[in-house]
């Protein structure tokens, strides 16, 4: 149950998860521009990732970045005033372009799309009511050692399904 403290600082727990069996829904800071996702398991499973690499650190304006990597057709992406921005950033591990995509008006890290992953878009999950729980860290080599740890997820020196840390 909502209370309304919880309303203006998203208490997460004010949400039960059986809100989400369907898709997860929110906007950016200003309202702007919409994010639904699609996808009925996003609660029943654990989903997505947290980053540490230097991009997704300078994006979240943290020292992790909460993303979720999912099918582009599972992602609606609703900006009726067209304020979307997007950087094409080629400082990457790969070379490639991520395009980040954020609200023109509000400044709000929304998105990024990975040249290497032409089928997925990457969605920046700190706009959410309720954030699933992930499966795994990725850049763990550039964790800041006074964080603590995320219980027992895969830490991934680099890039996601490679070498482990302690491997
Ligand atoms: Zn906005
Ligand atoms: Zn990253």
């Amino acid at each position: 149950m909502a209370t309304s403290t919880a309303k203006f600082t998203g208490d997460p727990n004010s949400h039960d998860t059986s809100e989400f069996s369907d898709g997860i829904s929110a906007t950016c800071l200003c309202g702007s521009i919409r994010i639904t996702i699609n996808d009925n398991e996003l609660f029943t499973r654990k989903r997505g990732h947290l980053c540490h690499c230097a991009n997704c650190r300078k994006v979240a304006g943290s020292y992790v970045s909460s993303n979720l990597a999912i099918e582009k057709e599972k992602v609606v992406v609703d900006d009726p005033q067209g304020v979307l921005k997007r950087y094409r950033d080629y400082a990457t591990a790969s070379g490639k372009c991520v395009e980040r995509c954020f609200c023109g008006t509000c400044g709000n890290p929304l998105l990024s799309i990975a040249e290497i992953y032409p089928t997925m878009i990457i969605v920046k999950m700190g706009i959410f009511p309720r954030i699933p729980e992930p499966e795994c860290e990725s850049f763990a080599l550039h964790r800041h050692a006074w964080q603590g740890k995320h219980g027992d997820l895969p830490q991934f020196e680099i890039v996601r399904g490679g070498k482990q840390l302690g491997e």
